[in-house]
């Protein structure tokens, strides 16, 4: 069964027959050259000091063959870019599923992260100049980029809290601080860096402090003195860096938007991105899935006499697993509709819906995939522990699940108390009257 008719229905009115033969073209490409080429791209990763100096060469294979079939990014909504490939959020989320299904696929079509949230800023904050010089290549696949909030000193989590200072000089901006987190610093292709920092520390608005600057790679001053590891995974030539800046100057063009804008380009550019984490996850799950499938159906592996799949609990985990991803995707299909009928500022709950909940149904399916491979699941001989490891962080990175939690609740609890207050008094006032006028005596003691 092709992707194409396998949309759910709820979400099939809003995607058009390009899209459809897009997304058929996504899976033919993610299923038969992408997951291959996984293993391959892990064997030409480089070795010691080579580690963060070389990139496997199957990517650009792959992008070669992407751009030729016009699999090229498809991230930039159709509604507010016209640098983009003309999908819209829901169409690029039914895609993004299927590249999350493999390691490199969303670099290969130039879907990736942190590039994506980058260009959205470019192509929405940038000026004419700065998106001649990072916009244009970022989008061709030239470069890559990384976006610098997270300072180890400071929980980051509340971006009021972002220390590294932006201070003005004549004709220059110097910038002192650290950084870590910094996703895609470690990559030779790395060429720009979005940095956020406090230009206005004593400006009375919080939310008028941060500013977001353009520091060129290879800006004296700026020290990527080491790489971090998730769950021992260096995610290179990617990987995560701790970066310090001393006195780093570059010219006053390099400001994004203007002084004090920061908080507006990050709300602006986590919109869409974090949704696009998202609809990764859901491919993933699909991922782990199919490698439970096929563990549980092993003729080599008949645990107490049977294959797992007569084990009752076994296909119970199946049904879940289906259960809990068919409800996570309606779940984020649907923040991308709302996205694409206003913008993302107006789909705020439905994202954070999206946000918190895809990763931990991911993360729940993918567990048992690993469970049921036994010690085989947790080691490099199938792809499930790279997952859970890599879907772990999510509920971390681009604001933690209790943050996206408390802004959901606050808006539920804000939003609704008043409507559902009044209508609950009246009906038990309504309740007291019609038990008074059939004689009998209120009940209610609230
Ligand atoms: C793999 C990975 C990649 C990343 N990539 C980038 C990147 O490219 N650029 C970048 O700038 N950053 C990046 N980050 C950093 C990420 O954005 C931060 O880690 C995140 O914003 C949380 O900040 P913090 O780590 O300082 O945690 P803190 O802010 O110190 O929070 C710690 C914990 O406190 C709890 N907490 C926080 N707020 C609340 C609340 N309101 N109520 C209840 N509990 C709360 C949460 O459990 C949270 O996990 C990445 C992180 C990871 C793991």
């Amino acid at each position: 069964m092709a992707a194409s008719t396998r949309i759910p229905p709820i979400a099939q009115p809003f995607v058009s027959d390009r899209a459809k033969k897009t997304l058929d073209l996504v899976e033919q490409f993610v299923e038969n050259d992408c997951i291959p080429a996984d293993a391959v791209f892990q064997a030409q990763l480089g070795e010691g000091e080579k580690r963060w100096t070389t990139t496997p060469a199957v990517l650009e294979d792959l992008k070669a063959k992407a751009k030729k079939l016009g699999l090229w990014n498809m991230f930039l909504p159709k509604n507010h870019f016209k640098q983009g490939a003309g999908y819209s959020n829901l169409e690029y989320g039914l895609m993004a599923e299927l590249l999350g299904k493999s390691k490199i696929a969303s670099e290969a079509t130039n879907n990736a992260a942190p590039d994506t949230g980058n260009m959205e800023v470019f192509a929405k904050y940038g000026s004419e100049a700065q998106k001649q010089q990072w916009l244009a290549p970022l989008l061709d696949g030239q470069i890559r980029s990384a976006f610098l909030m997270t300072e180890p000193d400071i929980a980051s989590s509340d971006a009021t809290n972002i220390e590294l200072d932006i201070r003005r000089e004549g004709n220059e901006y110097v910038l002192n601080g650290s950084k870590w987190w910094s996703s895609g610093a470690g990559d030779p292709r790395c060429k720009i860096y979005l940095v956020m920092g406090k230009t206005d520390a004593k400006n009375p608005d919080p939310y008028k402090q941060q500013s977001v600057i353009l520091v060129p790679a290879g800006t004296p001053g700026m020290k990527v003195h080491r790489m971090l590891t998730v769950y021992g995974y260096d995610d290179a030539p990617h990987g995560h860096g701790h970066i310090t800046f001393k006195n780093v100057r570059v010219p006053v063009s390099n400001m994004v938007l203007g002084e004090g804008r920061g908080f507006e380009i990050i709300q602006g550019r986590l919109g869409p991105g974090r949704i696009h984490h998202a609809m990764r996850t859901i491919g993933a799950a699909e991922k782990a899935v199919e490698w439970m499938i096929v563990r549980i159906n092993d003729e080599r592996k008949k645990p107490f006499g049977q294959p797992l799949s007569s084990h009752g609990v076994i296909l119970e985990w199946i049904a879940k697993s289906r259960i809990e991803i068919d409800a996570a995707r309606l779940i984020v299909l649907n923040a991308a509709i709302k996205i694409d009928q206003g913008d993302a500022k107006s789909a705020l709950k439905e994202i954070a819906q999206a946000k918190v909940l895809a990763p931990q149904s991911a993360l729940t399916v993918i567990d048992r995939a690993v469970q049921s491979y036994g010690a085989a699941g947790v080691c490099q001989d199938t792809p499930l522990a790279y997952l859970w490891a890599g879907i772990r962080t999510l509920r971390i990175a681009d604001g933690p699940d209790e943050v996206h939690l408390q802004q959901l609740g606050r808006r539920e609890n804000r939003t609704r108390k008043d409507a559902v207050t009044k209508k609950l008094t009246w009906q038990r006032d309504e309740a007291d009257r019609l038990l008074n006028a059939s004689g009998f005596k209120p009940k209610s003691q609230l």
